[in-house]
């Protein structure tokens, strides 16, 4: 039980790095995964999203703390727990964020992560359908697909809409510019999810110096002196120790990363030894630091045909169906996100700071605890949505138990700051002026949510914290920075204060990006495997 190398969690980074780190062939590593296989008809078919958003055999499904910013809701918090991590549960739009947010990560001291060193590490993962440009790759191991000949006719609605509402219509949202509505692309390949299991993993699964271990539970990194050496894992009931000779690379995402460094003494002192738990390194920084976009949706019900009414029936279920099996399209084929874009609540800013999305497709008579994508509401309606970009609320997950099965305590703090309300208020108008120009209005016939009589700005106020929630995006939470005062790793990933350990995913940003993290968490993993392999030298 002895490898080079031990990346703990198969998620959107921890795919890529096994792929990276055993492409030559030189080092032996261990990947361990507390979920099991994806190899689902639910997880590979896009809208099966719906399926696995509560699935507990894929899902660590997280609830986080009741959330005064949310009206003391207790916030549901979906986390892939299968090969592929969150890349095999998420909605799969693809979008790399603002350049000026990555600038940002550099002007807080971490060289090597502006947007120019990024971009070439984006641009050498993707694989475009649209094309190679500037800004775009060809030939990487992620397929992004251009599904604009599949769009729901809402979705060109939507666009000329948006222009009528002040917005410019943007081609590519992951383009020289960001602001403006456009159409998503996906991170889909023939039909089916191109999660980082599919892109990087499997690819590499034949190879002799990977071992992959599923159904394994990371419990305590193992800690000689300065330097981590192994790692203690539960498997069907067994407790199983692998050391490394090199290093150890925890890539479980943002709830738990933080969850396992503190269940191996890497946190804040107090909170350890009050759970009787030996202190490794004093940091109070891991899980601080939280944050994450938060957003709603408006409702309306349509004089128009939409996806409800295709997928609802027996026989549009059936239709769906046979154009799936038979030529991987159709609705089963896309993401329930057909198109969006970004926008500022404000012409004094100088990026957008807001995110839009277009759901041809609604589930509100559905029951808690479920999304019933392929069986939605009984009347035709589409949603438009939108979320922060970047959020100034902070909150944090600490453990509150010694116990690895019980869950971390999430505090997401939602809506804490004036600035977020108030940018949300901003937001929301927005959202009504684009339901209000003559092409959306022309096939709205009614507002379901928020409702007509939500008019003032209290009562909008009210709706926001009502009915908001997470948008799935959690960051920070091993952040990193240059010194261990106010980060838990430097810009090269090593956690502060302990050899031979680095976190590589995406609690390691120290802002939150404007934009979905899938991408980023992969470009994350790729450059991180850069960094590992430049230091095994
Ligand atoms: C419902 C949902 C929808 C989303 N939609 C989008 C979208 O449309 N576009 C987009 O860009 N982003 C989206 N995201 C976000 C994006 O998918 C995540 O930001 C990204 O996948 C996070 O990558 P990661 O590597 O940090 O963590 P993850 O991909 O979550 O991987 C962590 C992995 O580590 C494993 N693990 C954790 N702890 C342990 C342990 N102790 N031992 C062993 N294994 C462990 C987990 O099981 C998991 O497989 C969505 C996320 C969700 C949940």
């Amino acid at each position: 039980m002895t490898y080079d190398y031990i990346i703990i969690g198969a998620g959107s980074a921890g795919c890529v790095l096994a792929d990276r780190l055993t492409e030559s062939g030189r080092f032996k590593v261990l990947l361990l995964e507390a979920g099991g296989s994806d190899a689902r008809f639910w997880v590979q078919t896009p809208l099966g999203y719906g399926r696995t958003f509560f699935d507990p055999s894929l899902n660590w499904k997280y609830r986080a703390e009741p959330d005064p910013g949310l009206s003391g809701a207790a916030d549901y918090w979906p986390r892939g727990k299968v090969l592929g991590g969150s890349s095999s549960i998420n909605a799969m739009v693809f979008i790399r964020g603002n350049p000026a947010d990555y600038d940002d990560w550099a002007a807080g001291g971490n060289l090597g992560w502006s947007w120019n060193d990024v971009l070439p590490v984006f641009r050498a993962i993707e694989d475009n359908e649209g094309g190679a440009s500037d800004f775009r790759g060809v030939g990487g191991k992620l397929h992004v697909s251009d599904v604009s000949d599949q769009l729901h006719p809402l979705a060109r609605l939507y666009l000329k809409a948006a222009r009528e509402a002040g917005l410019p219509i943007n081609p590519d949202l992951n383009g020289p510019t960001q602001e403006g509505a456009g159409l998503y692309q996906l991170t889909t390949k023939n039909g089916q999810r191109m999660s980082a299991a599919r892109a990087f993993l499997r690819p590499a699964l034949r190879r002799a110096n990977l071992r992959v271990e599923t159904g394994a539970l990371a419990t305590r990194i193992l800690v000689e002196g300065p330097r981590a050496t192994g790692v203690i894992y539960r498997q069907k009931g067994r407790e199983v120790t692998a050391t490394a000779g090199r290093e150890i690379i925890v890539a479980g995402g943002s709830v738990n990363s933080p969850q396992l460094l503190q269940l191996s003494g890497i946190g804040p002192a107090a909170r350890l030894r009050s759970l009787g738990l030996p202190v490794v390194l004093e940091n109070p920084n891991v899980g601080d630091h939280l944050q994450d976009h938060v957003g709603i949706n408006h409702t309306y019900r349509s004089t128009i045909p939409t996806l409800n009414g295709a997928l609802r029936p027996w026989w549009g279920k059936l239709r769906a169906g046979a154009q799936y099996l038979l030529l991987g399209r159709g609705p089963l084929s896309l993401s329930l996100n057909q198109a969006g874009g970004f926008f500022r609540t404000s012409p004094d800013l100088i990026r957008p700071n807001m995110q839009l999305y277009l759901q041809t497709i609604s589930t509100l008579t559905a029951g808690k605890g479920s999304r019933p994508l392929l069986n939605p509401d009984p009347f035709e309606a589409f949603s438009l949505g939108l979320s922060n970009c970047r959020p100034t609320s902070r909150g944090n997950i600490m453990i509150c138990s010694a116990d690895p099965t019980v869950a971390p305590k999430i505090v997401p703090n939602a809506y804490s700051t004036e600035k977020d309300r108030v940018e949300m208020l901003a937001a929301v108008k927005f959202l009504r002026k684009l339901a209000d120009t003559p092409s959306m209005s022309s096939v709205i016939a009614e507002e379901l949510r928020p409702g007509p009589a939500c008019q003032s700005d209290a009562e909008l106020m009210a709706d926001i914290a009502q009915r908001s929630g997470t948008v799935f995006h959690p960051i920070g939470t091993c952040r990193m920075g240059p010194d261990m005062g106010s980060a838990v790793v430097d810009a090269r990933l090593r956690v502060h204060g302990i050899d031979g350990l680095r976190v590589i995913d995406c609690s390691i940003m120290p802002n939150i990006i404007s934009g979905n993290t899938n991408a980023a968490a992969i470009m994350i993993g790729a450059k991180g495997a850069d960094m590992v392999l430049q230091d095994s030298r």
